[in-house]
């Protein structure tokens, strides 16, 4: 397309596998290493090895973070793929993993701390600035923001001024504030009725976006037992670009992910509310995966209406599209299983 910033991607889809440190109250003593980075010619940068009792299971990503990379080490690994959303490309980056593998810390940060942002603050904050360059060629562009989660098979819009419809409780009991359903139009587009779309100026102006959107996500949080954890984020970048000089138009999608936590439901106190959660995460991440893997296959039926996520993503993920999935890894030896099924579910989309 544009500018050329193509990317050589066999396929559409790639695996990047990223493992957190041990945080300060989490002791290792040596003897609790499960992962280690093989170091041979083949495998250096893009190998990782899981110790599970002895046994030992090799995986290959097309990269892996070592716990000591930094947030900008890895946004450098992924700035031509945001810039190619600015070429008119449709581009989705997902983060995967067990609740406290790193999920949130790879898209948003550590609040507070700049030199820790994530990638979602600076993907916006490369976009505005190449935007401005982009003005003397005589490029001119429209950003538009929305953000929402899915929670149960249910959306929530997280920019809605109007309170009720982050209420899922009511929706929940039959009677909901606001139903959220998801169109596609005749050119491929996906729309969320009613959902809030914001037209943004700025990096800044996003950051306060994100900031009240994070705080939709709290009330949820408290109100209902760590939803956070158990919903879809999903944050979306509509960019519309004319060239007033040569005419040309562009119109790309930068969806940014912060999935639900991918553990498995514990074999104790699930009834109820817990365990209806558990299976709507699991239906939703297994469509993911089935999705991805049909299209790296590049099979003829995929089965993008079998979530909510996937149907809402549907433009996004096929064609001529860019995916990018991320799989975290938390260190710890208590996680080992959860670990090894995370590694499993990234090779099967890889
Ligand atoms: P998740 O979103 O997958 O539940 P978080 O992103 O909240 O996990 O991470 C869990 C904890 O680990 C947080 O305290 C976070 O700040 C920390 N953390 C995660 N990844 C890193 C990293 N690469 N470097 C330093 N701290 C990290
Ligand atoms: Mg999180």
């Amino acid at each position: 397309k544009l500018h050329n910033t193509i990317l050589e991607l066999k396929g559409n889809i790639r695996v990047f596998c990223r493992v957190r440190p041990f945080l300060p109250d989490e002791s290792c003593n040596g003897e609790c290493k499960i992962i280690s980075f093989p170091t041979s010619m083949e495998a250096a940068g893009r190998g990782i090895d899981l110790n599970q009792s002895g046994q030992r299971y090799s995986f290959t990503f097309d990269k892996v973070f070592a716990p000591d990379t930094s947030q900008e080490d890895v946004f450098v690994e992924i700035s031509q793929l945001v810039q190619s959303a600015l070429d008119g490309y449709k581009v989705c980056i997902f983060a995967y993993g067990q609740t406290g593998s790193g999920k949130t810390y790879t898209m948003m940060g550590r609040p507070g701390n700049t030199g820790e942002k994530g990638l979602i603050p600076r993907s916006l904050e490369q976009i505005f600035q190449t935007k401005q360059s982009l003005q003397s060629q005589g490029w001119k562009y429209e950003l538009q923001v929305s953000m929402l989660e899915i929670y149960n098979e249910t959306i929530r819009d997280l920019l809605s001024p109007n309170k009720s419809s982050l209420d899922v409780t009511r929706v929940e009991n039959g009677t909901p504030g606001k139903q959220y359903s998801i169109k596609h139009d005749a050119y491929g587009n996906t729309y969320v009725s009613d959902l809030t779309v914001v037209d943004v100026q700025s990096a800044k102006e996003v950051a306060f976006l994100l900031n009240q959107a994070a705080n939709s996500r709290s009330v949820g949080k408290t109100q209902m037992n760590e939803q956070s954890s158990r919903s879809h984020f999903v944050f979306t970048l509509r960019i519309y670009g004319v060239n007033e000089s040569t005419d040309q138009q562009v119109q790309g999608v930068l969806n940014l992910i912060d999935l639900a936590g991918s553990e498995r439901l514990s074999k104790s106190g699930s009834s109820g509310d817990r365990l209806k959660e558990t299976q709507a995460i699991n239906k939703s991440l297994s469509s993911l995966s089935d999705v991805i893997f049909a299209l790296a296959k590049k099979e003829d039926h995929v089965p993008f209406r079998n979530s909510k996520l996937t149907y809402l993503l549907q433009p996004c993920l096929g064609g001529d599209s860019k995916t990018l999935m991320f799989v975290n890894i938390s260190p710890e030896p208590s996680s080992v299983g959860e670990s090894l099924c995370s590694l499993r579910f990234a090779s099967r989309v890889n």
